[in-house]
């Protein structure tokens, strides 16, 4: 739905008021309707930075350099010239002087970032740290590039994160392809790590990136499902799209678009799972990819809720997908070097009035996808969550006018994301690329200001 806000201050009428009243001014994020292209960061400058000792920077400007940036490694004289992605590799930063490094690289480049320019920078991972100072320094990073974020939202730059295992330093080009890229532009604050746990794919592919695969979205009907069953599809997967009897109508519109097949299925009725695991076999001989998107809401505050309203949201929320994992793992149907994403939700990060069933279930699936995903790693499966802020979906519409444009508002970007945003994490997460993250939870939430 439209966003008022910016298309007041676009208005030359209305534009000096909202300037004058000292409100927000969005700005236009830049974002991507296609499919991946070969070399995305094409006719992009990309500054590369490193700290002393650091070992990832090798291969984030191969990675950077394969993508079609042009990578400089230090900034060009003329103070109007514009840097598109600064990539960091503080995998060096072991020590509180060392965290220097930060202040000399970003110092002088940030008032030359491009408005929906890019930074992404790589720490230690936590767990190889040698003592707690080299722990704390790199938890330190993070505090200062989710700050970053925060300086810079304003121009529709985004800062990320990723925590690198001293091995894993070959597996960023996934992540280079998609944090420096347009299809990040949501995406926002966040701390990835990349680490060995799960072997790597016989192939990764960059355009299109699943041809052959065969993918489940639940609740692929309307708003984040069914623009990640189109994102997939785009990508050259075949999608299974899941809804209950009566989304049947958008079901069959979505899949003659994008060349799927419909499902009514209520994945929390009685041996849903099984049905489920029995057709992808017969029909498909399995699944690559599972996106547990399909959820509910039932809000009360506790006192008021009953125990419907509870039960309903937790077996569809969580139960349901337990249940649809454990058939399909336990039988081999998601094949290996799977792909599983679960929709969890910021009410699952940091509560929420009025969703103790709700929230109960999202948080509960940020514990499930770090508990599950050892244990198929061996398999080259990987399993995130995904968790959305405010979603331009049909649920936000129907909020109260206040209520909608504070949630709007509360994070660095200022406005709320698209459910293409969404889709475009997921998506990422279900490629071969990526094969370094898994057990992870990541926002889509602008850097949201609740729960950060
Ligand atoms: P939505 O309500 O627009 O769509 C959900 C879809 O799931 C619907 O098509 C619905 O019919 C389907 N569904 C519900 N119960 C089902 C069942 N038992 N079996 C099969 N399908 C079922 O939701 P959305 O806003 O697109 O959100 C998608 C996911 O993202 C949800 O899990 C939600 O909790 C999560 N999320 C959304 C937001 C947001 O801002 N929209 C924020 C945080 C998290």
């Amino acid at each position: 739905m439209a966003d008022l806000l910016k298309k007041l201050n676009r208005n030359p009428f209305t534009g000096w008021l909202v300037r004058a009243l000292g409100l927000p001014n969005p700005v236009d994020l830049a974002r991507h309707g296609g499919s991946y292209e070969a070399q995305p960061l094409k006719g992009r400058r990309a500054l590369l930075c490193r700290s002393p000792e650091g070992y990832a920077a090798g291969q984030l400007a191969c990675a950077l350099a394969a993508d079609g940036a042009a990578v400089i490694h230090a900034l060009p004289q003329a103070a109007n010239e514009k840097i598109d992605i600064v990539v960091m590799d503080a995998t060096g930063c072991t020590t509180p002087g060392q965290m220097r490094a930060l202040y000399d690289a970003f110092h002088p480049v940030m008032p030359r970032i491009a408005r929906n320019g890019r930074v992404l920078i790589t720490a230690p991972d936590l767990a190889e740290a040698a003592d707690a100072v080299a722990a704390a320094t790199a938890r330190g990073v993070e505090g200062f590039c989710r700050s970053l974020g925060k300086e810079l939202g304003r121009k529709g730059i985004t800062a990320n994160l990723a925590y690198v295992q001293r091995e894993a330093a070959d597996r960023l080009d996934g992540l280079i392809h998609f944090f420096c890229g347009k299809q990040a532009a949501y995406v926002s604050g966040q701390a990835v790590t990349v680490t060995m746990q799960v072997k790597a794919p016989n192939a990764v592919l960059f355009a299109p990136m699943l041809p052959g695969k065969v993918a489940l979205v639940t609740g692929a009907a309307r708003g984040i499902g069914l623009a990640t069953a189109e994102r997939l599809a785009q990508e050259g997967a075949t999608v299974i799209c899941a809804d209950v009897p009566a989304a049947s109508r958008e079901l069959d519109a979505l899949c003659s678009r994008i060349g799927g097949m419909p499902l009514e299925l209520d994945i929390a009725a009685q041996d849903a799972a099984g049905q489920l695991a029995a057709l992808l076999v017969e029909r498909f001989g399995g699944v690559d990819i599972v996106v547990h998107n399909a959820g509910i809401t039932r809000d009360k505050t506790l006192g008021k809720m009953d125990g419907g309203a509870w039960d309903a949201v937790l077996n569809v929320n969580f139960a349901a997908i337990a249940a649809i994992d454990r058939a399909l793992l336990s039988g081999r149907v998601l094949r290996d070097e799977g792909r599983i994403v679960c929709l969890s939700s910021i009410s699952g990060v940091a509560g929420n009035f009025g969703q103790t069933n709700y929230a109960a279930t999202k948080a509960a699936l940020i514990g499930y996808v770090a508990a599950l995903a050892p244990a198929v790693a061996a398999r080259g499966i990987t399993v995130n969550a995904v968790a959305p802020g405010f979603i331009e979906t049909a649920m936000v519409a129907k909020m109260p006018f206040m209520t909608r444009e504070l949630g709007r508002r509360l994070n660095s970007v200022q406005q709320g994301g698209l459910p293409r945003d969404v889709a475009e994490l997921i998506t990422f997460l279900c490629t071969p690329g990526a094969h370094g993250i898994t057990g992870n939870t990541i926002r889509v939430c602008g850097q949201g200001l609740i729960g950060a």
